[in-house]
């Protein structure tokens, strides 16, 4: 069992993810309006159109990269808001390092249970 973080270091964490889902929120609105030029492209040239879909694709994969890492973003901050996050791995309980938590606030694993769960490929990708 690790120690769990105190007060200041949950508000110091919350602070982190809710600029970071601001962040994400900003990147997700950009993508959704370039969507909607992309479509009312007029694509008549092949090149054009292969350009702009090969575009259209990275920006699919980001978007969904971004809507994953908001899913836990929230998955973080409702555990904050309802007293339940303790900065303790959801597999072993050890401590996620402060250090890590300010990279990554998001985090649900230490990096142990992270790398077992990449390895045994049980998540995607785990965080
Ligand atoms: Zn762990």
């Amino acid at each position: 069992m690790g120690r769990e973080l105190n007060k200041k270091q949950i508000e110091e964490i919350k602070e982190l993810l809710l600029k970071n889902k601001a962040i994400i929120e900003g990147n997700l609105n950009n993508l959704s309006n370039e969507h909607v030029n992309l479509s009312e492209m007029d694509l008549n040239d092949e090149g054009d159109f292969a350009a702009a879909s090969r575009d259209y694709s990275t920006d699919i994969h980001i978007k969904k990269q971004q809507l994953e890492e908001l899913r836990l973003i929230d998955h973080a901050l409702r555990k904050i808001y309802s007293g339940k996050f303790t900065g303790l791995c959801e597999m072993c309980d050890s401590e996620i390092t402060m250090k890590r938590l300010r990279v990554k606030p998001h985090a649900m694993y230490c990096i142990d249970c992270r790398n077992y769960l990449e390895n045994e490929k049980q998540i995607k990708k785990a965080v």
